[in-house]
């Protein structure tokens, strides 16, 4: 089972998890995100984002290319990428979730059977990089901020 900590395939998992964000963004749907954030404020949603150890390599690459290290606590509930301003630091890196589960105002969550090809994908790579399935944000690049690319 290939491990987090083999650079080889951590950078080939980044690149396949980068397609599958490319493919799903080249899909037009009719949702308008006008960037609220209130996806991102966990406590008012009750949601939280969970990810797969692909989605989290590539949001942790970003979260370092903004010239952090640490994720920071917030105390209020928020998400640790969302900026003081409202705004997600990693937008164009940000997880399947974020890129399907709009709010109401934006349109609603996109019907699973419209995205589960794009999951099975992402499932599938998880498997192979030796994970167990989609953790909760916080833990999840917590980890992938530890491994060694
Ligand atoms: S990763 Fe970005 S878009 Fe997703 S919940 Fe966090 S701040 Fe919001």
């Amino acid at each position: 089972m290939p491990r987090l900590d083999d650079g080889g395939r951590m950078r080939e998992a980044v690149a396949e998890v980068e397609k599958i964000y490319r493919e799903l963004d080249s899909r037009p749907v009719e949702r308008h995100c006008t960037g609220l954030g209130d996806c991102c404020r966990f406590r008012l949603t009750g949601e939280t984002p969970y990810l797969t150890r692909g989605e989290a390599l590539v949001a942790a690459r970003a979260w370092k290319a903004t010239g952090r290290r640490d994720l920071p606590v917030r105390p209020n509930g928020d998400c640790p990428m969302l900026s003081g301003l409202g705004r997600c630091l990693i937008y164009n890196a940000r997880p399947m979730g974020c890129r399907t589960h709009f709010c109401d105002a934006a349109g609603g969550p996109l019907p699973r059977r419209d995205v589960i090809d794009w999951i099975r994908r992402l499932e599938a790579l998880d498997a192979r990089l030796g994970g167990d399935g989609p953790r909760r944000i916080g833990p999840a690049l917590e980890d992938a901020l530890n491994a060694k690319a």
